[in-house]
C-alpha cells in the first residue's frame, strides 16, 4: 500500500528495534542509504543494524560505519519491530527476509515497485533513495552529519551518474548544495567511486571488445563472464551514436546471467520487467537463468519486441566488424 512520507516517518518514530537492508547487487544508492539511515535512527535513540544479502563492491567500503554491515547467516533471526527496506522492493532482499516477520517499511524510487502487500513510500521522480532519505532526515528532526552527508551524497552521485543521467532534477541539486555545505568534498567521493581494479580494467577491454550492434543499430550489447564488479560497462555502448538502447549480458556463474539495460528515454523498465526483473524507465535489469547464448536471443527478442523490429531474429554485428 502506498503511503506518505509523514505516514512512513510516524511508523519509524513508533519502532524501537529497526533492521535496515537494501537490494542484491548493492549498488552505492542501496549501501549509502542504508548506512545514512542507520546513522540517523540511533541518533534518534533507536536500536538498528544493517544485513545485506550480498558481497558489496571495495569502492563502498570506506563509507562510514560500512564494517558493521552484515550478512544473514542461513537460518539466523534477528530480533526487529520493523524490517525497514531501502532501495528496492522485498522481493530483492535475499535472506534478509527470513530474518525477522516484522511489519515491513518500504522506502524506494523504482516506478516498478507495486507496493503491494507492503507499506510503501514510493517517490519515483527522486533521483535516488538517497535524495528520500536526505528528506526523511528533515522529517525526523535528525541532524544531517558529515557521515550522514557522505553516505548520501554517494547514493545521488552514484544513481545519476554523477549528475549526467535525466533523474538529475532541481531539488537533487539543491539536496547535493546542502551536502557539500556539511563538508561533503564532491571529488574525494569521485575519486573514491571511479576506482577500479586491474582485472576490472581488463574485464572492461573484453567486454569492449564482445561488443554486438544489432537492429541496424539502433541497440548494442556487451558480453562479459566475470565475478568483479561491472560497474559502467553498460556505459562503454550506451554512448553509440543512434543507438537507442545498451545492454550488458554479464554470465557469473553458468546458467546464471545478470542483465543491464540503458536507454535514452525508451521504457527499459517494462522491458525488463516482463523478463521477471524492474527498475526505471532508462536503467533496468533483471536475471535470466540460462546460457549466455540464450539469455541473449531473449534479450534481444525482447528489446526488439520493444522497438517494434519486424524481423526479431538478429543475431547482431561484432562492433569491430562494422565499418
Ligand atoms: P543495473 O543495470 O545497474 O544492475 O540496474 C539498473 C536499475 O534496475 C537499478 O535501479 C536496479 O536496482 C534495477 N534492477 C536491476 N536488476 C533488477 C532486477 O532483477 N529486479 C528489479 N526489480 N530491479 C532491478
Ligand atoms: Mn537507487
Amino acid at each position: 500500500m502506498l503511503i506518505t512520507l509523514k505516514q512512513a516517518a510516524q511508523k519509524i518514530q513508533a519502532a524501537n528495534k529497526i533492521l535496515v537492508t537494501a537490494h542484491i547487487l548493492p549498488d552505492g544508492d542501496a549501501v549509502g542509504s542504508t548506512l545514512a539511515m542507520l546513522q540517523i535512527l540511533r541518533a534518534m535513540g533507536k536500536t538498528a543494524e544493517i544485513f545485506i544479502d550480498d558481497t558489496i563492491r571495495d569502492n563502498l567500503h570506506a563509507l562510514p560505519h560500512f564494517d558493521e554491515i552484515r550478512r544473514p547467516v542461513k537460518g539466523e533471526k534477528f530480533d526487529a519491530d520493523l524490517l525497514l527496506i531501502l532501495d528496492t522492493e522485498p522481493g530483492r532482499i535475499g535472506n534478509v527476509r527470513n530474518l525477522t516477520d516484522a511489519p515491513i517499511l518500504n522506502i524506494d524510487h523504482h516506478v516498478t515497485n507495486s507496493g503491494e502487500g507492503y507499506d510503501l513510500y514510493l517517490e519515483h521522480e527522486a533521483a535516488a533513495t538517497c535524495e528520500i532519505v536526505f528528506d526523511f532526515a528533515r522529517e525526523l528532526g535528525a541532524e544531517i552529519t558529515l557521515d550522514v552527508a557522505k553516505c548520501i551524497y554517494t547514493g545521488i552521485a552514484t544513481d545519476t551518474g554523477f549528475f549526467q543521467y535525466s533523474n538529475t532534477r532541481a531539488k537533487t541539486l539543491r539536496t547535493v548544495s546542502e551536502l557539500v555545505t556539511c563538508g561533503v568534498r564532491p571529488n574525494e567521493i569521485s575519486e573514491q567511486m571511479e576506482k577500479k581494479s586491474l582485472a576490472e580494467v581488463r574485464d572492461m577491454r573484453n567486454a569492449l571488445e564482445s561488443a554486438r550492434i544489432f537492429f541496424g543499430g539502433k541497440v548494442a550489447g556487451i558480453f562479459v563472464k566475470t565475478a568483479e564488479s561491472t560497474e559502467g560497462f553498460v556505459d562503454l555502448v550506451r554512448v553509440i551514436e543512434g543507438v537507442e538502447i545498451a545492454f550488458m549480458i554479464n554470465e557469473k556463474e553458468e546458467n546464471f546471467c545478470r542483465v543491464s539495460m540503458r536507454s535514452n528515454g525508451i521504457d527499459v523498465a517494462t522491458i525488463a520487467n516482463s523478463l521477471g526483473g524492474g527498475g526505471h524507465v532508462r536503467a533496468a535489469g533483471c536475471t535470466l537463468k540460462t546460457s549466455l547464448e540464450d539469455a541473449t536471443k531473449i534479450t534481444v527478442e525482447a528489446i526488439g519486441k520493444a522497438l517494434h523490429v519486424e524481423n526479431l531474429s538478429d543475431a547482431g554485428i561484432l562492433l569491430a566488424d562494422v565499418n
